[in-house]
């Protein structure tokens, strides 16, 4: 069978490197009409166009030959948080590129699949569905018997129930979060990994909230505010931390930012939410801590708390452990391009030096 050009993998192609169709016909030497009649499929590109489309979108030319394009849908309930508003075009890129790793991770959890019959996440059964959004994380926390106090690692917990996780770059510092189903019906939560570990870990938890309570809508400023409740209860249970947050003071903030990995502005937050502050002092301590609304102190990782995801890295490992695949063979099932495949090795933790380089290429 002779493979065809697919059209909807160059309009992909182009939004994940940030280009207009007219940036990319300038690259080209082609008018905007061609590029535009070729992402429409009125015109098919000939081999040569293709290749210098491969060469400009540094994509491999097999990229733009898969046909399988549902894989690379656009998750229909994701949901981003991000602190401000995002350039049309940047947020164009953002979405493409969650719909490329979605397809990555389906891709490499289809081969499983077949191979070991993976289960499908089950924290989402027996869930009240009209319950609050504490509620519903104290629900969580029993169902997972999560131990009281602090969560040391969200993320080992979430993998550890078939949910993946992964810190990426994503583009815009302002973007804190992503979450949604894969095809395959895998939860993902994808975290910006250029932010401070408390602000991370408040994200995976908002996320998960999201995954929760919304995975049948889309999420609004309604929603924002319970995948906060959800998270501000999931990490510090208002029973457990109650006691601990009256006649809260500033110099108190340190010692219980290192007990319960949130930070401080959060914990201040939760006292308030928790009606132990009136507004008055909630307003006067955020001016508190305003000296460190760009960087607190207290340094997590020094109290234990740790985020590393593995989930995705073990996808992976297990196709060239138990599949036999080398990694050129990964990098081609992928359609990456040598350069995109180590950057993602690099933030699966398998990257240079380590046991993936190692195995055999
Ligand atoms: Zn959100």
């Amino acid at each position: 069978m002779q493979a065809r050009f697919n059209y909807q993998m160059l309009e992909l192609a182009r939004s994940s490197r940030g280009f207009t169709q007219k940036e990319l016909a300038a690259l080209l030497n082609r008018t905007q009409a061609a590029v535009s009649h070729w992402e429409h499929n009125l015109r098919e590109p000939n081999e040569d166009d293709i290749s210098l489309l491969s060469t400009a979108l540094n994509y491999p030319v097999s990229f733009f030959y898969q046909q399988e394009v549902d894989v690379y849908l656009p998750p229909v309930q994701g949901h981003y948080r991000k602190k401000a508003a995002l350039k049309a075009v940047s947020r164009t890129q953002l979405e493409s590129h969650f719909r490329l790793l979605g397809g990555w991770v389906n891709k490499l959890q289809d081969a499983i699949e077949v191979e070991d019959g993976i289960a499908s996440p089950d924290f989402l059964e027996d869930m009240v569905a009209d319950a609050t959004p504490e509620d519903l994380a104290r629900q969580l926390r029993a169902k997972w018997r999560v131990p009281n106090g602090p969560i040391r690692s969200l993320t080992t917990l979430l993998e550890n129930h078939k949910i993946l996780v992964a810190k990426t770059w994503l583009f815009n510092e302002n973007v804190d979060g992503y979450s949604f189903h894969t095809n395959s019906g895998m939860p993902v939560v994808y975290v910006n990994r250029e932010v401070e570990l408390d602000r991370l870990r408040f994200n995976i938890a908002h996320e998960l909230g999201h995954l929760v309570m919304h995975s049948d809508c889309l999420p609004d400023a309604e929603r924002e505010k319970e995948a906060h409740r959800f998270a501000a209860e999931f990490l510090m249970p208002g029973h457990e931390i109650h006691d601990q947050l009256i006649n809260l003071r500033i110099e108190g903030l340190m010692a219980l930012k290192a007990r319960w990995g949130c930070s401080m502005a959060a914990l201040v937050r939760r006292a308030r939410d928790l009606g132990l502050l009136s507004e008055e002092r909630y307003k006067g301590m955020l001016i508190g801590l305003s000296p460190y609304r760009k960087k607190e102190p207290v340094d997590l990782t020094k109290h234990g708390f740790v985020e590393k995801p593995q989930l995705l890295g073990m996808m992976v490992q297990y196709h060239l452990d138990e599949l036999d695949m080398t990694a050129t063979q990964i990098r081609d099932m992928l359609h990456l391009n040598d350069g995109d495949f180590s950057q993602l090795m690099l933030t699966l933790g398998l990257g240079s030096g380590g046991m993936f380089v190692s195995h055999r290429l």
